[in-house]
């Protein structure tokens, strides 16, 4: 008989674990609190309109292929990509913006005019990024965390310097226009720091940027999730949803022996949780984690966010499938978020509009619209600032884009810290998870394995290598090889 695997939570580093693990032969049973598969990459649906609740960036293609293609299938097995040119807009100011298109010398052109010599500086940056991609991607993110060794190679040591400076000094550096440093700061938002706490060396997340491009999956994210769990299944993964696990049960042999759901006990062999690191060591008794509160409560989050499922009544104009709204200080917003957590007086933010390259997620002549202004983790959420906010950001949106908005909003559905707490078990309700600065990198950041308890083991974004949906994938080939190797 096979061995069996009991994996907590369903969005992408579980369904990737789940997938390594039943081909190598696990049983794999999957629990989700949820109603619906896929974790924070849900799906909202409403008179018509479809919203991917999560991730609507689909970057690092590459990452996506290797995983399928360590079953022998490939993306395309399972759903449609289009890469997206222009791949999106950032507006500066009425009128005023910036396109980064899905061709890399058209972007060198673009930074020429706005800066005479940027285009080479741009070349020779992203030589560095390309550089930094192949040992980070192809590498680095693909190591355990078990060791500050595995960061130890012939081309890591020639770049420690790059571990030393920061993305902000570099595009501080090359560039002069503050347009152009924050076209570059802006991708390592996604790793969930400040680009003054993030190494030079997670340039690699530009190379993703300007040279791999931004694809859209037919559908939207969901498609992904779709495919994932569709792989799943046919290797013999059942999911169950509405089964929330609400304690970890440990035996004296520091043990995992069962799992509570609904009032009932169900018995377990191996333990994969792929869900917020805190509240999974929160369902075990104070002696079996690995973790203190004083130790959470040290670490520097991702943001929480504050976003807006909206339908529209019409197709809206001057804007991107991806559109960024850049037109107040950066730096504010980034102290906001990260220095003196409060709700930010001038928001920066981003609007997706996925309508305008898929016909399928929104009625006809009409547009579906996702807001979303990031925000620092466990502020307070009211229905009044959610409201507040929701009114800067459209009053913003009419007037840089030329266009009025509020009379075309069939309606909205707002989604923020509390639901992230609610919704996911998310610590301090954050979005994306743990940030990866230098301090909570690779070894730094909390383990795979229990140390205190012999057969459980965790992946995810608060674990290797770190937030994202790429990230998320590798976190659960990294448990699954792990525990395959331990057993
Ligand atoms: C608003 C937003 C925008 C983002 N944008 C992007 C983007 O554009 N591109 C990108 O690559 N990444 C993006 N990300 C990040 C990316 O979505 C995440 O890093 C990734 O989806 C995390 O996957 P995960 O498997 O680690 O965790 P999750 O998706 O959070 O999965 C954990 C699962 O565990 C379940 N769970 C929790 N507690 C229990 C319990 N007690 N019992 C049973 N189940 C439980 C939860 O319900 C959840 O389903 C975004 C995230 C958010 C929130």
């Amino acid at each position: 008989m096979s061995e069996k695997v009991t994996v907590i939570g369903s969005g992408f580093a579980s369904i990737s674990a789940a997938c390594y693990l039943a081909k190598s032969g696990y049983e794999v049973n999957v629990y989700e609190k949820n109603a619906q598969l896929g974790g924070r990459a849900r799906q909202f649906v409403n008179q018509g309109f479809k919203f991917d609740m999560g991730p609507t960036w689909y970057w690092m293609p590459d990452v996506f292929e290797r995983f399928f293609d360590d079953f022998d299938r490939k993306p395309s097995d399972y759903y449609d990509l289009e890469r997206l040119g222009p791949a999106y807009r950032v507006y500066f100011d009425q009128d005023d913006y910036i396109d980064i298109s899905d061709d890399l010398e058209e972007i060198k052109q673009t930074f020429e005019q706005v800066e005479p010599n940027a285009a080479e500086a741009l070349s020779q940056f992203l030589k560095k990024a390309e550089k930094n991609y192949e040992v980070a991607i192809k590498d680095l993110v693909y190591q355990p965390g078990l060791s500050p060794l595995e960061l130890v190679s012939k081309d890591t040591i020639l770049e420690v310097p790059q571990f030393i400076s920061t993305i902000h000094d570099v595009a501080k550096k090359k560039f002069k226009s503050p347009r152009l440093r924050q076209i570059i700061e802006f991708p390592v938002l996604f790793l969930g720091a400040k680009p003054s706490m993030t190494p030079a060396f997670y340039s690699f997340m530009n190379f993703a940027d300007l040279s791999l491009g931004t694809w859209y999956p037919k559908g939207g994210m969901k498609s992904v999730v779709d495919g994932m769990i569709q792989l799943a299944e046919e290797l013999g993964v059942i999911f169950h949803m509405n089964a929330n696990v609400s304690k970890i049960v440990t035996n004296s042999d520091q043990k995992v022996s069962g799992i509570i759901i609904n009032d009932k006990e169900f018995p377990v062999n191996l333990l994969v949780s792929g869900a917020d690191y805190a509240h999974t060591e929160s369902l075990m008794l104070k002696e079996n984690r690995m973790y203190s509160d004083a130790y959470w409560k040290k670490k520097v989050m991702a943001p929480s966010s504050l976003l807006f499922y909206v339908g529209l009544d019409k197709k809206v104009k001057n804007v991107l499938h991806h559109t960024l709204f850049f037109d107040v200080s950066f730096d504010d917003h980034a102290k906001a978020i990260y220095d003196n957590p409060a709700w930010p007086k001038e928001p920066l933010f981003y609007a997706s509009f996925p309508s305008i390259t898929d016909e399928s997620v929104a009625p006809e002549g009409k547009e579906a619209a996702i807001f979303l202004i990031p925000l620092a983790p466990d502020l307070e959420d009211t229905k009044a600032l959610r409201e507040q906010y929701f009114n800067i950001i459209i009053d913003r949106l009419e007037n840089l884009t030329g266009q009025e908005i509020r009379s075309s909003i069939i309606f909205k559905e707002s989604y923020c810290v509390q639901d992230f707490k609610d919704d996911y078990n998310s610590f301090k309700g954050n979005a994306y998870g743990m940030a990866n600065t230098l301090m909570q990198t690779a070894f730094l950041r909390p383990k795979l394995k229990s140390k205190k308890v012999k057969n459980l083991y965790f992946t995810g974004q608060l674990t290797v290598p770190g937030p994202g949906v790429p990230p998320a994938l590798i976190s659960g080939k990294l448990v699954s090889d792990l525990l395959i190797k331990n057993n």
